[in-house]
């Protein structure tokens, strides 16, 4: 590990590829992989993480949104990419990158078979997103007849893949819940096969799901913050290795007396005499207000320092009292003490909103 200068998120890419072959260990031979990549790869970038995965030969990458998928064409990304939550306006666009979009409802393919038949696809793949339980994207189960006759009555687009996404794979208190959504998932897919005659590619599980429900591998899984080294459970946490670690440094440290202030609407007043160090991160950074007051802790010389106060758009300031260090030493903000999943808990949320929430503007840097 660096030293370094000034804020930055180092990824550590033998972590991604440790991840990458660990999940895939735990599938079975022949079950394709797709990498989701979306939100620029959990905040890691995905201009960079996406090609490092294609040379380990993930199958498949998934994004969210088309303006996602064209980013990952523009850096030479050449295995298909799925795009889980296109809007019509961007077909066009999709078609042109050899993008395949999810379609969710009958409104989304009337549009999409629109456009197929006025660019003169042929066969032309797309993924179909069945409601099990979730309750926000997809089909439900007695649409699928109607579905399958749409499709019969045309040759522009052909179903690649049968997909459904689970609400609580993480969460072995609703086993049942899940269960019932995999069940669900398998009666939709058998009914489509049926009518339709041929068998697409089944998937459901996302990391929690892969490492949760074995028996729901389908044909290929699709994992996205396993590979950034989270599986939402303290013994999964273990098998992974954390990509990401915010590092940042000490800009400044102020001696208070007691009963002075600090920052912006002297969000903390001095109890006693207080030492803080002010770091150059802030909420424009992605660390928000609400990990400030106390909330979340950085790591000094591996020391707990709270932040105090309210965090400013481009700094933060921690209470550093009776911690051995000095301006320009180095902070951890996450990613070894603490996990980016412990101090997303401090302010009541998860790792997927810390790190995807890392701005642009946060330099990273790679190593291997
Ligand atoms: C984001 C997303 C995933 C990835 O989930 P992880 O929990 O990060 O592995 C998988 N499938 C769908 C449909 C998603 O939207």
């Amino acid at each position: 590990m660096t030293k370094v200068a000034e804020t930055v998120l180092e990824v550590d890419l033998g972590a991604l590829r440790h991840n990458y072959e660990f999940l895939r260990s735990t599938l079975r031979p022949g079950t394709k992989f797709i990498a989701v990549v979306k939100a620029f790869a959990y905040g890691h970038d995905s201009r960079i993480i996406a090609p490092f995965l294609e040379k380990l030969g993930v199958d498949y990458f998934a994004v969210a949104y088309t303006s996602e998928g064209i980013e990952l064409r523009e850096a030479g990304v050449r295995t298909p990419i799925m795009v889980l939550h296109p809007q019509h306006v961007h077909f066009n666009s999709i078609i042109d990158s050899q993008l395949e979009p999810c379609i969710y409802s009958r409104r989304v393919l009337s549009l999409f078979l629109e456009t197929a038949r006025s660019r003169n696809l042929k066969t032309y793949p797309v993924h179909l997103k069945f409601n099990t339980g979730l309750n926000r994207l997809g089909f439900e189960e007695k649409e699928v007849a109607a579905l399958v006759y749409q499709l019969g009555q045309q040759q522009h687009i052909r179903a690649a893949s049968l997909f459904s996404h689970l609400a609580a794979s993480e969460d072995l208190n609703e086993e049942a819940f899940t269960r019932n959504q995999i069940e669900l998932f398998k009666t939709m897919a058998a009914a489509f096969e049926k009518q339709a005659g041929y068998k697409p590619l089944l998937h459901q599980c996302n990391t929690s799901g892969i490492l949760c429900y074995p028996d729901a591998h389908f044909d290929m899984v699709r994992s996205g913050i396993g590979l950034y080294g989270y599986g939402n459970d303290e013994t999964k946490d273990k098998l992974l290795r954390r990509v990401g670690t915010l590092k940042t440094i000490i800009s400044q440290i102020h001696h208070l007396e007691k009963g002075e202030s600090l920052g912006y609407n002297r969000g903390y007043i001095a109890e006693h005499s207080t030492v803080t160090a002010t770091l150059p991160l802030g909420h424009a950074d992605g660390i928000g207000r609400q990990y400030g007051k106390g909330k979340a802790f950085v790591n000094i010389n591996g020391k707990k320092a709270p932040i105090i106060g309210n965090v400013c758009m481009d700094m933060l300031m921690v209470d550093i009292t009776g911690i051995d260090c000095q301006e320009g030493d180095e902070v951890i903000v996450y990613g070894g003490f603490p996990t980016a999943e412990e101090f997303a808990a401090t302010a009541g949320t998860i790792s997927y909103e810390l790190i995807t929430g890392i701005s642009r503007r946060v330099k990273r840097i790679y190593t291997e």
